[in-house]
């Protein structure tokens, strides 16, 4: 139940209509009993400092912000995190005295969902598929946890070379190279030696008619990579897209006999850890997250 008292969060992003977070925040909201509203905020590219502006005069305690304004938002922050700073994007806003600060927890959220899953990041040769906000997040995530060795492929090379050289210098080691993403033929060919993260948007299902599809849904039936050579290479491959629950990446690892997860753990973690910032004195249980897990699968079936 919303009261005078409630505490009010949101979402920024356009389009914003397929959001999983209203359902998933406003559900740890509920279990874990306090006073807590999350709503969702469409904000055009153009009105992004106004519209925090306006967050921060109504006294809005968070919000989260996602496609596409991870990166403009951050010329309007306070203060930003400093791993935050370093992954170049935000996607977590919390007040302070003054304005919002930024944090990215989708990096966070990623780590926790790998090492919950029991992979391993430590001393592995790792393929980071993309070079957009969430691969950021990603490579972050493969450098800090201490990868042997990170080859990011992706469609635009230049990114991925600028996103190694990024890395490389936050990190102070020559730990990433960018490549296009034939140059996986590049790659010594060990069969099952590699743990590979897909961070594109190729084999998403996005559900906005502007997209194409019946009945305003299109599903993309594709991957970054399609040759089933690459596949062999993977003993685990993680896809940060959660929608469709199985890409068709996923299926590729798996047919060449590697592992794999999919990106719904991450969601519900990047979530926690916003849950939490903005609520410090709550911790989200683990059979919480079983709930929400179920919750959304649930949602996206229907
Ligand atoms: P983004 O910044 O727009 O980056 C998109 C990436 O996909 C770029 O590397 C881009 O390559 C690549 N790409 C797009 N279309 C392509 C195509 N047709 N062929 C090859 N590569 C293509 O998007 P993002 O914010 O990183 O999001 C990427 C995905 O991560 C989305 O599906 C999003 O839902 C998912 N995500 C999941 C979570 C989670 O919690 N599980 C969190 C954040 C994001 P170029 O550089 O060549 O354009």
């Amino acid at each position: 139940m919303i009261s005078g008292k409630s505490r009010v969060c949101g979402i920024i992003a356009d389009p914003v209509v397929h959001s999983m977070s209203p359902l998933i925040q406003n559900f740890y909201g509920a279990e874990t009993g306090i006073d807590f509203a999350y709503v969702p905020l469409r904000v055009l590219e153009e009105d992004v400092k106004a519209a925090l502006e306006g967050a921060y005069a109504l006294h809005i305690t968070g919000l989260n912000v996602t496609i596409p304004h991870k990166q403009r938002v951050m010329a309007y922050l306070k203060e930003i995190d400093e791993d935050a700073g370093a992954i170049g994007a935000v996607n977590t806003l919390v007040r302070m005295e003054g304005g919002y600060k930024g944090y990215n927890t989708d990096a966070s959220g990623l780590k926790r969902a790998m090492a919950e899953a029991g992979i391993k990041i430590r001393g592995q040769r790792c393929i980071l598929i993309g070079a957009g906000g969430a691969a950021k997040a990603a490579a972050f995530v493969l450098a800090q946890e201490g990868a042997g060795a990170v080859f990011i492929l992706n469609r635009d090379v230049k990114r991925a070379r600028l996103l190694a050289r990024e890395m490389n210098g936050r990190f102070g080691r020559e730990l990433m190279e960018g490549m296009g993403l034939e140059d996986y033929k590049k790659l010594p060919q060990t069969r099952h030696s590699y743990l590979a993260v897909q961070a594109t948007s190729v084999g998403m299902y996005h559900p906005m008619p502007a997209q194409g599809g019946e009945g305003g849904r299109f599903y993309g039936d594709a991957s970054p990579i399609e040759e089933e050579g690459f596949y062999e290479l993977i003993h685990t491959g993680v896809d940060i897209i959660y929608t469709p629950l199985e890409t068709k990446f996923m299926a590729k690892v798996e047919k060449a006999g590697g592992r794999t997860m999919n990106g719904l753990t991450m969601l519900l973690y990047q979530g926690i850890e916003a849950f939490e910032k903005w609520n410090p004195k709550v911790t989200v249980s683990k059979e919480t997250v079983e709930k929400a897990k179920k919750l959304v699968i649930a949602s996206l079936r229907g």
